[in-house]
């Protein structure tokens, strides 16, 4: 086939999970993912930590992780294809975010917004913290916000059941790149292949990730998602620590248990834009390593097993997701990419999407927000306090 009805470009967790829930909205829709790389080597998807947090400000970021969050508890029900279901490994081990003396206020307003919407979440002072966590530095600690029903999964296991559903239920999974869209007739109608050939289609979906920009640079369709390169580091320490939540301190330091160790890394906001994969190997011992011995002393004597980089989509406008379309230039071609964070926010996004696409709106959580017009108009819409 070379005509369907949706043509998703990008087959990373994002494209996929729009393909898998167009298909549960609209079983008779026909549906391909391009995706250039099935082996997923520099897809983000595949490097992230796979955290999952309700710990937001934007209402809607809440809620589209209170469910997604749900439906990662329910994933091997969900996406079971002939009785087989995916292991997503998922860890209900809760979310820590630490702050400052000076963020507590806006600590405590973020707690009141999410549990406006449903979400469990205990605020600590520096003594309740040291109480539950005794390994802890609190000395700096304005205050902690604990979320129990939080916390990760496989990324891999999400991606591939996902993969494994869309293609069970009728999506056409085709391995090419799109080169540009084709306005040309004044409408969007066809995706142009690297391989040479076309895709015709009454409906787009940019799923590509940090790649996004250069999709729809080919219809003049501006977006603010940059590569950001960051480090995940895989550690050990000797001295034993009390169970952990995904810890969030101070500087984007972010780490969770992992297996009989932990993984994470120390975000770097300033890093150069590009698309640039090299690992920095004295990174995790100049930079990670003092602000995890700092917040947990027991990290004192740790030791750096691996070290690897990913990107992060990086919307510039205001660091969140773009989740819709242009509707005076292009409105047959949908934006879902910027995330940053976007493994947790899937299933939501996906789901958006979809329901736009096959219904005209949003059905279930309204996602106008985070649309395209606040690019067109420069209205930034951020998160408060929250990186
Ligand atoms: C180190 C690291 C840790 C992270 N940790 C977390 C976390 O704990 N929790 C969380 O929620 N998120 C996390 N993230 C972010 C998360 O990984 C991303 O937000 C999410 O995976 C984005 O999914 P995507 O499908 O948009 O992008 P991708 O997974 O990058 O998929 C995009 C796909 O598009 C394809 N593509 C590119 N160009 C084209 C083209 N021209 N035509 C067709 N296809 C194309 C690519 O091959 C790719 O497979 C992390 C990211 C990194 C790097």
């Amino acid at each position: 086939m070379t005509s369907y009805d949706v043509c998703i470009i990008g087959g990373g967790i994002m494209g996929l999970s729009t393909a898998v829930f167009l298909k549960r909205l609209d079983p008779a829709i026909s549906v391909c993912v391009v995706e250039p790389d099935p082996s997923y080597e520099f897809s983000s998807t595949l490097r992230a930590s796979g955290g999952a947090r309700r710990l937001f400000s934007g209402p809607e970021n809440i809620a589209m992780s209170n469910f997604s969050i749900d439906f990662l508890t329910r994933f091997d029900v969900e996406m079971a294809v002939d009785g087989e279901a995916p292991a997503i490994d998922w860890q209900e081990q809760g979310y820590l975010f630490l702050v400052p003396p000076t963020g507590v206020a806006l600590l405590e307003a973020n707690t009141r917004t999410q549990r406006s919407l449903g979400v469990e979440v205990i605020l600590m002072d520096p003594s309740a913290l040291k109480r539950r966590f005794p390994s802890i530095n609190a000395d700096d600690v304005g205050a902690a916000a604990l979320s129990p029903r939080d916390g990760w999964c496989d990324p891999n296991g999400v991606l591939q059941g996902f993969l494994r559903k869309a293609r069970a239920t009728g999506a056409a999974i085709i391995r090419d790149r799109v080169a540009g869209l084709d306005a040309s007739s004044g409408v969007v109608r066809s995706a142009t292949l690297a391989s040479g050939g076309s895709l015709d289609a009454d409906t787009f979906v940019v799923a590509a990730g940090a790649w996004s920009p250069q999709v729809v640079a080919s219809i003049g369709m501006p977006l603010p998602i940059t590569p950001m390169r960051r480090f995940e580091h895989y550690f050990t320490t000797r001295t034993p620590i009390e169970p952990l939540p995904f810890v969030k301190d101070l500087d984007r330091l972010a780490f969770r248990p992992e297996g009989a160790g932990y993984t994470g890394s120390l975000v770097n906001s300033d890093e150069p834009r590009g698309f640039n994969f090299d690992v920095d190997h004295g990174y995790f011992e100049n930079t990670v390593w003092p602000a995890l011995a700092h917040r947990f002393p027991a990290f004192e004597a740790t030791k750096c097993h691996r070290s690897w980089s990913g990107l992060y989509e990086q919307c510039e406008l205001d660091g969140n997701a773009i989740i819709g379309n242009w509707r005076e230039r292009h409105p047959n071609v949908y934006v879902i990419a910027g995330f940053g964070h976007g493994l947790m926010h899937a299933p939501a996004a996906g789901r958006g999407i979809a329901e736009m696409i096959v219904h005209g709106a949003f059905q279930t959580i309204d996602l106008t927000r985070l649309g395209y017009d606040r690019v067109l108009n420069n209205t930034p819409y951020r998160e408060l306090g929250i990186l």
